[in-house]
């Protein structure tokens, strides 16, 4: 069989946003190639959301166990056996892995195996093979940031823990975003001693700030040990372990494995993006209009390569709006990035959705008005660490528009997409009130707000 190698659409990256628009795209009968150089799904399905919320999943069990005693259970002979779980994790992505390449041969998309580089506008090369097309799409996502310190390579990534065969029992996180965050709950939950490193004082920096205090109030319960100030100047390998030093002359460790949790870098260095006229921003990230549109109009991007809001389901929103506008006869069609809620998974978990109060106040100044709570919820009352729930709403203007929510607290991670969809359509503070509430839940707290 001949090989053919035109096409309407190319989509460089088989993740999360290149994926769903080859699908949309070819649903309205569009010819599309889709080239992805490592396994399909992306970092969200091969080390990130999915094996994640597997790994948060069993440390949630962890602790449910350790709160069982409250509940009168006798938990004293409790044991985690790591590697029989990574092997069933790997076993369910390799799985979802199988599931992707079949939902592309369903639809007639060809599957390219290999990395992608632009020649110009029109032509994509993998390998020996030049692939032409009308229009090229450039879904390749990012990778972990290690930084340029001596030692740095003895440390692992995000992608180095999910690597992990074994329980580390000895752990140095460095940094402060949410995967930083989400990796430390799991290992301790799991029996680690872990100490979280962070460059300033608190930990989710760009979230609510009633959000950051409950976060580290805690994660310092569970005994993470959290160092602040704690700006990295190198590794070394001592007999018991790894030893890091900091720009204050401090020596942590010894440990048994170091994870370098301190952003995430676009993959656009070899894209060959000079020769179609693509542009960057000064982090590398590619830069889109509004309808993912980049420098050159008959090459577009979605996902974490354009650096906004760095989620699966943006890339995915993103992806399959623009294959509607393309190819299904929408021309209006983009995504509105406002308002997308999101969770971090820490113990228990936090989620927020639309402006902070910091964010409000800078926005609306006197217009602002807060509601906030804090409360031990009902189940917690009987466990040994009584962690305390907060939800905070955010409201603007006479009518009371709410504009941010922000929770913390058993369940939020479920509570949260449902209070998205009443910001979106411009719910106020008096149609909060006026709903009925659940009884007795912790949720019933966000319509009860005095
Ligand atoms: C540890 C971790 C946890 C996360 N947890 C969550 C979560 O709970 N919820 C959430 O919404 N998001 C989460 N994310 C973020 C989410 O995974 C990303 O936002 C999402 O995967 C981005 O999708 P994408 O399509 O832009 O890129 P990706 O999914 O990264 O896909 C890009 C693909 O392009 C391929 N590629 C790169 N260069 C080339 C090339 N030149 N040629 C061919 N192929 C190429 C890569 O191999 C990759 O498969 C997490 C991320 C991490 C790292």
């Amino acid at each position: 069989m001949t090989e053919q190698n035109s096409f309407n659409l190319i989509v460089i990256g088989g993740g999360s946003g290149g994926l769903a628009a080859a699908q949309r795209a070819a649903g309205y009968g569009t010819r599309v190639a889709v080239v992805e150089a490592g396994r399909l799904g992306g970092t969200c399905v091969n080390v990130g959301c999915v094996p994640k919320k597997i790994m948060w999943n069993a440390a949630s069990t962890a602790h449910t166990l350790h709160d069982a005693a409250g509940y009168g259970f006798d938990t004293t002979a409790f044991r985690h056996d790591w590697s029989a779980l990574k092997s069933r994790r790997d076993a369910y992505v390799a799985r979802l892995n199988g599931i992707y390449a079949q939902n592309l041969a369903n639809k007639d998309i060809e599957y390219i195996a290999g990395f992608g580089v632009l020649e110009g506008s029109n032509c994509v090369r993998v390998g020996e093979r030049l692939l032409t097309a009308e229009r090229v799409l450039i879904a390749v996502g990012g990778a972990p940031i290690v930084p340029d310190l001596p030692g740095a390579e003895l440390g692992i990534t995000s992608d180095g823990f999910f690597a992990l065969d074994t329980l580390p029992g000895r752990v140095a996180m460095v940094g402060s975003g949410y995967i930083a965050v989400e990796l430390s709950g799991m290992l301790r939950a799991l029996g680690a001693e872990v100490d979280l490193l962070v460059r300033y004082d608190s930990v989710l920096r760009s979230f609510d700030e009633m959000l950051q205090q409950s976060v580290v109030t805690a994660m310092m319960a569970d005994g993470i040990g959290l160092q602040r100030r704690a700006v990295p100047t190198g590794i070394e390998q001592a007999d018991d372990g790894l030893i890091l030093t900091t720009e204050d002359g401090n020596r942590h460790g010894p440990y048994d494995s170091l994870i370098w949790c301190i952003g995430r870098h676009a993959l656009t260095e070899t894209l060959g993006l000079e020769s179609a006229g693509v542009a960057l921003d000064d982090k590398g990230f590619i830069i889109t209009d509004e309808f993912q549109v980049t420098s050159n109009p008959a090459i577009f991007a979605v996902g974490d390569v354009t650096g906004r809001a760095a989620l699966t389901p943006v890339a995915i929103a993103a992806g399959r709006r623009l294959a509607d506008r393309l190819y299904g006869g929408m021309p209006d069609r983009r995504l509105d990035y406002a308002n997308i809620a999101t969770v971090v998974f820490t113990h228990p978990p936090a989620g927020t959705c639309g402006l902070t109060e910091r964010q409000a106040r800078e926005q609306y100044g006197e217009d602002v008005f807060v509601y906030s709570s804090e409360f031990v919820p009902m189940i917690n009352s009987f466990t040994e660490h009584r962690t305390k729930a907060s939800m905070k709403l955010i409201t603007v203007g006479k009518d009371q528009r709410v504009v941010g929510v922000h929770l913390f607290g058993p369940g939020a991670d479920e509570m949260l997409q449902g209070f998205a969809v009443a910001i979106r359509m411009g719910a106020t503070k008096q149609d909060f009130d006026d709903t009925v509430a659940i009884h007795p839940t912790s949720a019933e707290e966000l319509v009860t707000m005095r």
